[in-house]
């Protein structure tokens, strides 16, 4: 059986570097907020080009601190995708702000700048783009637009470690995933593109005041042992998952060329003309934390593929407007996102799937 995703293989490569991170971590005495922490956050900052990376202790906090820390009324408006994942919407609402759903490009699955305009309000505060399954949204419309009407910009890049983003200004270079707007969330979750062993997440931003916030914000608000300037957290990133992490950020860019490779030979190798694609034009760019085509028939395909012997995946079943927790936006009708959760699969691609593997998963689609 092809897995859809075996996190022991994984890992298994680098067992020895992690054993020794973990290790001087144990003999190191000092647990949470040190060293590891530091040195980590100085090494992801470097690498989204941001002048801050805060730890904290896992991607939905990411979001939900710093939506805190804009301190926004209460009941403010926030953009979001209607296909997005539900702790995107999550962090919203524990924030005590009002999610806006805003239906995606279906063929990119991405937040749709030229809908957006029409969603905003007097009360809309920020806009939430998620970087779904390892694509940048269109983020210079969308800085427009913010900028136009004063909004924040908060990036979900739990699904984009790796992502680059080529705007319209050709004079500027790419730039990364996590410094494309005012801030940007980032998860670690163990199946991310850059897995901890455990939970942990990492705000990244330019803006020195809000650093200083979320650095309080995820300590009890605490600037200074025992003084307290904020109603604050405790969600900390702790010094183990520091030290993992700092292992595999240095491996990461070879992990996201392998997946670039893998995508490249679905999007040419693929041929049955009931799968619809994900676009081809940003393979470089894109982080391709996850590969999602649109099948019509999405339960007989996979029963199919199961069969040959290959795992699939579904991100995501339901829509968050009809989740039960969010009953009171059942009401809605989002159609493009009520038809997504119907039609997508996820496909294998992850950096242990082998040449053979890809090339048995394409002529077993084919062949259907
Ligand atoms: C994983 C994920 C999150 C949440 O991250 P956790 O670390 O699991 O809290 C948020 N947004 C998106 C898009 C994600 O994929």
């Amino acid at each position: 059986m092809i897995q859809f995703l075996d996190l022991k293989q994984i890992n298994e490569p680098h067992q020895y570097a992690l054993q020794k991170a973990i290790e001087r971590v144990l003999s190191s005495g000092w647990y949470i907020l040190g060293r590891e922490v530091e040195a980590f956050e100085l090494q992801f900052a470097t690498y989204c080009q941001t002048r801050h990376c805060i730890g904290v202790a896992s991607g939905l906090d990411a979001l939900a601190l710093v939506l805190k820390a804009w301190n926004f009324p209460a009941n403010s408006e926030v953009i979001v995708a209607s296909n997005a994942y539900i702790a995107s919407v999550l962090s919203i609402t524990h924030a005590g702000l009002v999610p806006v759903f805003v239906e995606p490009d279906p063929r990119t699955y991405l937040l749709d700048p030229t809908r957006i305009q029409a969603a905003i309000t007097s009360r809309t505060a920020a806009i939430l783009p998620v970087h779904l399954y390892g694509r940048c949204c269109d983020m210079d419309s969308i800085n427009t637009l913010a900028q136009r009407y004063g909004l924040k910009v908060l990036e979900d890049a739990a699904q984009a470690h790796g992502a680059v983003y080529v705007g319209s200004d050709t004079d500027k270079a790419q730039q990364q995933a996590g410094n494309l707007g005012d801030a940007a969330g980032w998860s670690f979750y163990p199946s991310k593109n850059l897995g901890a062993l455990g939970d942990a997440g990492a705000i990244t931003t330019n803006d020195d005041a809000l650093a200083d916030t979320l650095r309080a914000l995820r300590n009890y608000g605490s600037t200074q042992k025992y003084i307290n300037d904020y109603v604050g957290y405790n969600s900390r990133l702790d010094e183990l998952q520091a030290a993992i992490l700092s292992v595999k950020l240095p491996l990461l860019n070879k992990a996201i060329a392998r997946r670039r490779v893998l995508a490249e030979r679905y999007l040419r190798g693929i041929k049955n003309s009931a799968v619809t694609l994900p676009p081809a034009d940003q393979i470089e760019q894109d982080a391709w934390h996850l590969f999602v085509v649109q099948h019509p028939q999405r339960d007989i395909f996979r029963a199919r593929l199961r069969e040959q012997g290959i795992a699939t995946d579904i991100h995501y079943p339901i829509p968050p407007h009809h989740q039960r927790a969010y009953a009171s936006f059942a009401h809605l009708s989002l159609p493009i996102a009520e038809q997504l959760h119907q039609d997508v699969v996820s496909l294998p691609l992850n950096p242990a799937l082998t040449d053979e593997e890809v090339a048995y998963i394409i002529e077993s689609i084919n062949s259907l």
